[in-house]
């Protein structure tokens, strides 16, 4: 038996097991038992081999080794097993929404935490062990101590840990999978914000999906996420269309309103692509908006506003397409244009050889009936009008009708002079 101080609960004088630094169902998993060398292969900076050694070290006592147990539990449930099983997909009660090749399904607060936790607990236990092999996994002093606080159920994990192991691939029938957690209502500034740039800093992108979105708008969501994953299932190839200015509005309005996230807004100049006289591609563009303290614009500044495919459809070059057309039947001296850090990390137009030029605050939104609704209806004079307390600042009077803001996290804007 060996005593020790556990590197979980601290307590010391105690029975020390030999923990797993990764579970054992998940080296049961990745062993291939048919071949005649089922172990896993190894790779390290100057050499590779086949090992069955599975990474163990004294490091907990029992009651914490079942801590941490549960979570393993849980993780071990979620994925799949070498039959091709997920005991959690086959007893899941809930709706599973399914589409082309994503499929997703809820998890309750619980078993997010859980995951999350299953999670941090791998990345702490590499991280404190003294192991030559895991010398390159080392998550600081005040960030071991924090995930040994949170999986010690001291504290919560904080916000600024954000653990992205959600989405693998069942390797048995080749279809993608998508963890998510409930949609709640948050009211600081920066919570979404500091999350998306969270990610950005480990080279993720984070998308955030808004629950009315997802509610009324869940083909758009789904296939820009089939996008995002270059699973777009249909392709077509940009010279085959034919570019066409648009000035029906009633056909930009439909076109929007079913492929685009934030739907119709009035524009100067419709483009579209065609095929066979059907619209697959549609880049609008505007005045550029006034700025405070600016005198009205100046000819030649336009606004890139919208730019969208057809769901489900890639085109092979469509935007610069549109993009190039626009520039040589309008002569624009500067182009402006933003992308909604939610869900685009603005890469088409740099592609387009726009600059990067800033970022914006985030926006705040009045959540009615779980919809977003835009806060320009909800300014002070509007509301003082609808007869509310004149002596009351916006945010009072919102608050007093119990509707809440949300915010977004912020814009990219860019530019490109021509
Ligand atoms: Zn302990």
């Amino acid at each position: 038996m060996v005593k020790g101080k556990c590197k979980l609960c601290l307590k010391d004088n105690v029975e020390i097991v030999n923990s797993h630094i990764v579970p054992s169902w998940a080296y049961k998993r990745i062993r291939e038992n048919n071949s005649k060398q089922p172990d896993p292969i190894c790779i390290e900076r100057d050499k590779t081999y086949s090992t069955s050694k599975q990474l163990k070290e004294y490091m907990l006592c029992k009651d914490c080794e079942s801590k941490i147990k549960v979570f393993e539990d849980f993780a071990s449930e979620i994925t799949y097993n070498k039959n091709g099983d997920s005991s959690f997909i086959s007893n899941y009660k809930g709706e599973c929404k399914e589409y082309t090749e994503l499929k997703v399904y809820s998890l309750n607060k619980d078993q997010a935490e859980s995951l999350r936790k299953f999670a941090l607990s791998v990345a702490w236990r590499a991280s404190i062990a003294k192991s030559k092999k895991l010398k390159g996994v080392d998550l600081g002093e005040k960030y071991n101590e924090i995930a040994r606080l949170s999986l010690n159920n001291e504290i919560e994990i904080p916000q600024n840990i954000s653990i992205f192991c959600y989405l693998h691939r069942n390797i048995h029938n080749n279809k993608l999978y998508n963890f998510i957690e409930e949609p709640k209502t948050y009211k600081e500034k920066k919570y979404h914000l500091n999350k998306t740039e969270e990610c950005e800093k480990h080279g993720i992108q984070l998308v955030h999906i808004w629950e009315d979105n997802w509610n009324n708008k869940q083909d758009v969501v789904k296939s820009m996420i089939l996008n995002k994953l270059y699973k777009t299932p249909n392709k077509i190839y940009a010279r085959k269309t034919e570019v066409k200015e648009i000035t029906d509005n009633k056909l930009i309005r439909e076109f929007l309103d079913k492929n685009h996230l934030q739907g119709f807004i009035g524009s100067k100049v419709k483009l579209g692509l065609f095929l066979d006289n059907e619209l697959v591609s549609l880049m609008t563009f505007g005045k550029r908006r006034v700025v405070m303290g600016k005198k009205s614009t100046n000819d030649g500044e336009y606004e890139l506003l919208r730019f969208c495919n057809k769901l489900n459809i890639n085109i092979i070059g469509g935007a610069s397409k549109l993009f190039k057309h626009f520039i040589r039947n309008y002569k624009p001296k500067e182009i402006t244009t933003y992308a909604d850090r939610s869900h685009s990390n603005g890469n088409l137009y740099e592609v387009l050889g726009f600059d990067f030029v800033g970022e914006t605050q985030p926006n705040y939104y009045y959540v009615i009936d779980g919809i977003r609704k835009h806060r320009f209806n909800f300014r002070k004079d509007v509301l003082i009008k609808q007869g509310f307390d004149p002596n009351k600042t916006e945010h009072q009077i919102m608050i007093d009708r119990k509707i809440y803001k949300i915010f977004d996290s912020g814009n990219l804007k860019f530019n490109k002079t021509l």
